[in-house]
């Protein structure tokens, strides 16, 4: 063997033994919630479609008529030939969504992270993030040359204190989600604001798993998210003052070396946002299923579509995944470096697609598979 496949080999025995290896699992995303694997269908709680728009009909057609008008791909980078028209209608909807001045779409929404911060900030300045943030925000605080700093989850005396200890007299970016995708909880946006502007700083703030799903308490001056959840289709943006989005535009380099969002993309996106509009009661419904469940199972309250069941151990996550398989449920386990060591995990995902004998199916399936593992779910009626 060669010192490269070596190492790699090591590498893997390694990840191995710690239950770490990942591996690929074709799936087929049918209608709804369904999905097809190893030729069973199973009822998802991991797809992020928390509105069952990827497989709606309306947003299919929108995708091939996009395609059918503008080509399969962009074919240059936006700025050069790849500014197709519907990228300029899908910021004008995001921007009115948000609630802002202006929007800029990039290829997905770790492309946005990656491209954000850098571009507001560098060396000589400070970049703080929540410690839960997710891998692409450390990403594009990592490539921005700042001094990085990370404060406890949620913890607003904490970050005063950096924030009064480390400011100096660069620029400052803080970065939270409204959601946090491995836990489910929010950040308290309203008083991270107050905050960030007691000490001149700027707020970023990543709303993959809020848009669509929770009312947003309060905007931040920096909103990024992604178009691959709630909305269905593939893609990131950020929306912010015109002046922010014209210098991205610019210096971003996660959106001027790469190509644009390719046409199906930005039209499918562009037709979820229409039904988003049109069709208000399905935003209510993730929460609502979520919360029936968190009631049912005596787990704290869901605050968003997102609930965790942490059981600690990466094997045990699996062990639980597997059985809950066998039931016909797919919930993933979500492992270390992706959450803490110790804290392994289902990661349960309600969608507007489920329906509520879905919930009470998981609910029973659930129950059962933690006895079997030796714990004491207390299950609540119906
Ligand atoms: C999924 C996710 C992203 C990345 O979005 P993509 O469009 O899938 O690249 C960024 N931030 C958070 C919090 C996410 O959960």
């Amino acid at each position: 063997m060669d010192s490269l496949d070596a190492f790699c080999a090591t590498k893997l025995a390694d990840l191995d033994a710690k239950s770490l290896r990942r591996k690929l699992q074709p799936t087929i995303r049918t209608q709804g919630a369904h999905v097809q694997r190893g030729g069973r269908t199973l009822v998802s709680f991991s797809c992020n479609d928390y509105l069952g728009l990827a497989t709606d009909p309306r947003v299919k057609a929108a995708a091939i008529q996009a395609i059918q008008t503008y080509g399969a791909g962009a074919a240059g980078s936006r700025l050069v030939t790849g500014a197709h028209p519907l990228l300029d209608d899908l910021e004008a909807e995001l921007a009115r969504l948000k609630g802002k001045p202006a929007t800029l779409v990039f290829g997905s929404g770790y492309l946005a992270n990656i491209g954000i911060t850098p571009a507001l900030a560098g060396p000589g300045d400070l970049v703080i993030l929540d410690q839960r943030s997710h891998a692409c925000m450390w990403a594009g605080a990592q490539l921005s040359g700042a001094r990085v700093l990370s404060f406890r989850h949620n913890d607003l005396e904490h970050l005063g204190n950096l924030l009064a200890q480390e400011r100096g007299t660069g620029r400052v970016v803080i970065l939270t989600e409204r959601v946090f995708s491995m836990d489910g909880d929010r950040a308290p946006v309203a008083e991270l604001l107050a905050l960030a502007a007691r000490h001149d700083a700027w707020l970023l703030v990543d709303d993959a798993h809020g848009l669509g799903v929770i009312e947003a308490d309060a905007a931040a001056p920096l909103e990024m998210g992604t178009l691959s959840k709630a909305l269905g289709s593939y893609g990131g943006y950020l929306c912010a003052s015109e002046p922010v989005v014209d210098l991205l535009r610019s210096r971003a380099r996660s959106f001027v070396y790469t190509t644009a969002l390719p046409p199906a993309s930005a039209g499918a996106a562009l037709e979820s946002l229409r039904i988003l509009r049109a069709e208000p009661d399905r935003q209510r419904r993730p929460l609502a299923l979520a919360q029936r469940f968190t009631s049912r199972m005596g787990l704290p309250t869901a605050q968003s579509a997102i609930v965790p069941v942490i059981v600690g151990e990466a094997a045990a996550a699996l062990a639980l995944s597997a059985g809950l398989e066998d039931k016909g449920f797919l919930v993933a386990a979500i492992r270390p470096p992706t959450v803490t060591a110790g804290t392994a995990r289902l990661r349960i995902a309600f969608s507007a697609a489920h329906t509520e004998a879905e919930v009470d199916g998981l609910v029973e399936a659930l129950a059962h598979c933690l006895v079997r593992a030796g714990l004491r779910p207390e299950v609540q009626p119906a």
